[in-house]
């Protein structure tokens, strides 16, 4: 695998050494199982892949999540080399943003940055795209892969793509979970033990909601849901949502649920906040 710095160096690199198309899979690092099913993704799809690990101050609205955010860049590039991964772009935060992170340009992301995530992360999606747009236009990849983990965030890049006009198409990979259910990320490594075995609950609460979806109303079910996630241990829920997929708009109470409405979650358990989603059909797997 070959690691780069610089983003003149990148592109030198992939005009010289990357066959077309290729796919570019972005991440923050303190890569697990679910970064690496990205990977696994592009190559199912015969393309030579380029990862990036950049943790993107401009996408923390809470500056001490930024600072706990977990590093551990050399057993990640053994993983990417273990996965074969053609090439990692690893750039400085001044290599990203050359004149400062002050006064960088905004998007139009309409409802997606008032709603769920956008409403209780201001300015995160903001920061996200920042980042994603450097780093599309640095790398310039034809394929794009990002995990439904991220649930908005996919939508979010959607728009992105539609806004900007880039010439990019996103692929969604399924969440990958560990044996327990609970859905692989980063933040898992600042969970104590006992934290570790409580989390499992963000799960099963939006399992709950999808096994009794259409027995009451949406948000007594919701309700519920938040409840059971403060009874096993969470200090604070900031949303359970059955929502419509296209919007992330509340499903309205006693509506017909849609298809494929989605159910997503955002709680904290001691000081991290953990965020998964599902959708409403999917609760073949088994606990
Ligand atoms: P992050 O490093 O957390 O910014 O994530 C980088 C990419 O990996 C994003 O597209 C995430 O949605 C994706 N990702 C994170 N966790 C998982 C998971 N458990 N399963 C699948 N994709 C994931």
């Amino acid at each position: 695998m070959t690691i780069i710095h610089q983003a003149s160096a990148l592109a030198h690199f992939l005009e010289n050494h990357v066959s077309r198309p290729f796919a570019f899979v972005p991440t923050m690092g303190a890569l697990h199982p679910g970064h690496l099913a990205l990977v696994q993704m592009a190559q199912k799809m015969n393309l030579p892949v380029v990862a990036s690990i950049f943790v993107n101050p401009t996408q923390f609205n809470d500056p001490k999540d930024f600072e706990a955010y977990p590093q551990t860049i050399g057993a990640d590039i053994q993983k990417l080399t273990s996965a074969g991964c053609e090439v990692l772009f690893l750039p400085t935060v001044s290599e990203m943003y050359p004149t400062g992170t002050h006064n960088l340009p905004t998007y139009a992301l309409g409802s997606l940055e008032t709603v769920l995530e956008g409403k209780y992360r201001p300015g995160h999606f903001q920061g996200v795209c920042q980042v994603v747009h450097r780093l599309l236009s640095m790398v310039q990849p034809q394929v794009l892969v990002m995990g439904e983990k991220d649930f908005q965030q996919c939508m979010v890049i959607n728009k992105l793509i539609a806004l900007e006009g880039l010439e990019v198409t996103l692929h969604t990979c399924p969440t990958l979970r560990e044996a327990d259910g609970l859905a692989m990320s980063s933040r898992n490594m600042r969970l104590s033990p006992q934290e570790r075995t409580q989390a499992i609950a963000l799960y099963k609460a939006l399992q709950f909601v999808a096994a009794n979806a259409g027995t009451q109303s949406y948000r007594a079910l919701e309700a519920q849901a938040a409840a059971q996630l403060l009874e096993a241990g969470f200090s604070k829920v900031d949303y359970i949502s059955i929502a419509h997929a296209e919007t992330l708009f509340p499903v309205e109470d006693n509506a017909p649920l849609p298809a494929n409405a989605r159910i997503l979650g955002a709680a904290f358990l001691g000081n991290v906040r953990l965020i998964d989603n599902i959708g409403w059909q999917d609760t073949a797997t088994p606990l």
